[in-house]
């Protein structure tokens, strides 16, 4: 079965609202085996909605709109599905009075407008608003069943887990769709689509889709079936078969966030972290504490702006940023270094980098940023080159820490000659 979804509202033309609820509306029709085709936005006027709705008719099975279900003026999807399936508007008395009881409830009389939420399309099957004033309609027609909805998200939510999900479930449709979610870090879009673009002909009842963000790539097969055994096994296949190709850029086949996978890699290790951030401003520590449990391993961060800080605080030497400048391997080495000796955790990230736009020279452009990972047996250090704004060299910024502090226990630096 193939759904459309039209979002009414000229307010989500504008450049203030956005079209939220068919996200919702696409995972509920999902889990029930429902593709979504074809999505539109559409204002308060009639002949533009018309039109969305004669497309749709010539193109999905379900159709499911929300919005224009109230009072006043510019409400007018009632009425314009109405002419379009040449089908009577009828009050129904049912409705007008739980519209006048509702209004009475909070001491009100029920305006006049009011009457028009309690028109209802010939045929059509009322589905009950407990959150609020406007009812959603089931219609059946031409083959094809409309569904409308109120726009505001709580209300559209409710109607459609109670009302709305348990009839669709009623059709039969043993068809369900199966994903996988992979995160990689370290990698470009390019370079992930590259090694995993050959198995796609190899699985060709699967679709893959690609999402790339300062937070790592993400993949998602996925796979629509109904037989859940052989769904499973396809997926499973497939997601081996990446993972061999994407090798230790893989952190995750469920979702998860590198920041979880640190926090339990620290918390198996029984290691305690502690962190020295100049250009990502605290971010680091932020992300470690976004972890619920995170006081089991993270012991504190510090933000060295100021290169008289970077020295006071952690005890990078001035000479040492004298001599390299405050953006170099050897300062973020020494930041490492520092914060762990002065705080006694097992583990010491030190950041330093040019977030820009200004402050970037030929040598060190804006986007350069080093980072140091220091424990007992040593401490590593990397040189990265991010691209895009402040925001952006920021987030890749903390990303790749967090990926050094997971690859400081997939790859640990070699011992030193002495032992502390
Ligand atoms: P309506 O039912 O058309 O009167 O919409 C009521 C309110 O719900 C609007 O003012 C929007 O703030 C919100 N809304 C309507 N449609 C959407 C949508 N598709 N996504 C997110 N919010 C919406
Ligand atoms: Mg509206």
């Amino acid at each position: 079965m193939k759904a459309e979804i039209i979002a009414v509202g000229s307010e989500l033309l504008t450049p203030y609202r956005l079209d939220t609820n068919s996200l919702f509306l696409t995972d509920q029709l999902n889990r029930l085996g429902i593709s979504v085709i074809h999505k539109a936005v559409v204002g308060d006027g009639p002949d533009e909605m018309r039109s969305s709705f004669e497309h749709a008719l010539g193109r999905a099975d379900v159709i499911v709109s929300c919005g224009g279900l109230g009072p006043t003026d510019d409400d007018r999807t009632r009425q314009t599905v109405a002419e379009l399936l040449g089908r009577k508007l009828l009050q129904n008395e049912d409705v007008r009075r739980k519209l006048e009881e509702r209004f009475r409830r909070f001491g009100r009389a029920m305006p006049e407008i009011n009457l028009r939420q309690a028109l209802v399309i010939e045929g059509a099957d009322v589905l009950r608003n407990p959150r609020g004033t406007a009812p959603g309609q089931w219609i059946e027609a031409r083959g094809h069943i409309l569904i409308l909805l109120p726009g505001v998200p709580q209300e559209m939510r409710a109607l459609m887990e109670t009302e709305v999900a348990p009839r669709l479930a009623k059709l039969g449709n043993r068809r369900r769709l199966y994903t996988r979610d992979l995160r990689i870090v370290g990698l470009f879009e390019s370079e992930v689509e590259q090694r995993v673009r050959p198995l796609y002909g190899q699985y060709p009842d699967t679709e893959t889709t690609i999402l790339a963000g300062a937070n790592g790539i993400q993949l998602h097969p996925r796979i629509w079936s109904d037989d859940p055994a052989y769904a499973e096994k396809r997926l499973g296949e497939l997601v081996s078969r990446m993972a061999l190709a994407l090798g230790e850029n893989l952190i995750s086949t469920c979702g998860e966030e590198i920041e979880e996978i640190v926090a339990r890699t620290l918390t198996e290790n029984h290691a305690t972290i502690a962190v020295a951030e100049s250009c990502t401003g605290g971010l680091l520590a932020e992300r470690l504490t976004s972890i619920s449990g995170s006081s089991a391993y993270f012991l504190g961060g510090v933000v060295c702006y100021s290169n008289a800080m970077k020295t006071e605080l952690v005890g990078v030497p001035a000479e040492l940023i004298e001599a390299t400048g405050a953006v170099s391997s050897e300062v973020a080495r020494a930041l490492a270094e520092g914060i762990r000796k002065r705080t006694g955790a097992a583990l010491g990230v030190g950041i330093t980098g040019i977030a820009g736009p200004t402050g970037g020279t030929v040598e060190k452009p804006v986007g350069l940023v080093h980072i140091g990972v220091a424990d007992v047996r040593g401490t590593s250090e990397r040189a990265w080159r991010f691209p895009g704004d402040r925001e952006r060299i920021r987030l890749f910024a903390v990303q790749n820490a967090l990926d050094s502090v997971r690859r400081h226990f997939l790859f640990p630096p070699a011992p030193k000659p002495h032992q502390e």
